[in-house]
């Protein structure tokens, strides 16, 4: 049986733990290609005007992938954490695919709820499994081995690498021989699809700079600098963009900061003007907001990058 994976929205956290588990429960698993135009173009045919960038590629994705795969995989994400949740975007993904595209394959669907304890992340495994095989221990075997896979990926990303350098199958440490150290923030999804943010990483990297992310930081940092909100975020990702921002008083290696996020993002709207604020309050880093959608241009992107990384530069070198 052939189960398909969009490369698209949480893939680029979750990849290694769900390829795993469908591979050793003896699925074939097809991840859809690299996104181009044309997966932007299939996914604006089917959504509406005003729905954010990611959601849209993945509508193409999931278009590229239904005539060639038996299943396709879209989770119902509605807390990865406890007492935290997800984007209502994607807490309601696999009924909005279901109501933009037609002739679809059967989706396996689990609820990811994490709200009030880690138990829930098994109840979807058990979920998940139970469509493929009814041995519980095929599907123990195959969750313990994912989960090692997993932490195998998230201990390379604590150490330095990027989720765009692994799942492309090159690692590429520069982080000793870089000029600079540029923090970009920003949702995996607008960071590590290429298509999504105009090869931004490679544009940045040209100037002799390594760029970090929020995965490369451990869970102790963004429960050390959680602890100082009065109220955290109820969104999980916007919590890792603010506690990434909030070490940055205590880290003298850091150059310059980047946020990047997608124009029609609800969660973006607020969390990107809090960790401006608290950026320029702060901290003296350079600090740039750069908001992408559909009509984003290499043009407009090189000359703002190319100011911020001559103002670094310059500021480097006084
Ligand atoms: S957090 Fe923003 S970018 Fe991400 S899915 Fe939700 S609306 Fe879209």
């Amino acid at each position: 049986m052939r189960i398909g994976i969009p490369r698209g929205l949480l893939y680029y956290l979750y990849k290694p733990l769900w390829e795993k588990f469908f591979a050793e429960l003896g699925l074939e698993v097809v991840v859809s290609k690299k996104t181009t135009k044309n997966t932007l173009k299939k996914g604006i045919e089917v959504t509406v005007d005003d729905i954010c960038l990611p959601v849209k590629i993945y509508h193409g994705h999931v278009i590229s992938l239904k005539d060639n795969v038996d299943v396709v995989f879209i989770p119902r994400l509605v807390s990865i954490k406890n007492k935290e949740f997800i984007c209502p975007k994607l807490m309601g993904l696999p009924d909005v695919i279901r109501a933009n595209i037609k002739d679809l394959p059967p989706i396996i669907e689990p609820t990811v709820d994490l709200t009030s304890s880690w138990l829930g992340f098994y109840r979807a495994v058990f979920e998940v499994g139970s469509y493929f095989t009814n041995k519980n221990t095929v599907i123990l075997k195959a969750f313990y081995k994912a989960t090692k896979n997993f932490k195998n990926y998230t201990q390379a990303l604590e150490k330095g690498a990027r989720p765009d350098e692994i799942l492309e199958g090159c690692c590429n440490l520069l982080s000793n021989k870089a000029k600079f150290k540029i923090l970009l923030l920003g949702h995996p999804y607008n960071l590590y699809d290429p298509f999504i943010n105009l090869n931004m990483i490679k544009k940045i990297e040209n100037y002799g700079a390594r760029v970090i992310t929020p995965e490369n930081f451990t869970e102790t940092i963004f429960k050390t600098h959680l602890s100082k909100l009065n109220k955290p975020l109820f969104w999980t990702l916007g919590n890792k963009l603010l506690a990434a921002a909030y070490q940055l008083k205590e880290r003298r290696d850091i150059d310059g900061v980047i946020l990047l996020v997608s124009f029609g993002c609800g969660p973006d709207s607020l969390i990107g003007e809090l960790i401006e604020r608290w950026i320029r309050k702060n901290t003296d880093i350079p600090f740039v907001l750069l908001t992408i959608d559909e009509h984003s241009g290499d043009a407009g992107l090189n000359t703002r990058i190319e100011a911020f990384m001559d103002m670094i530069e310059r500021r480097k070198a006084t």
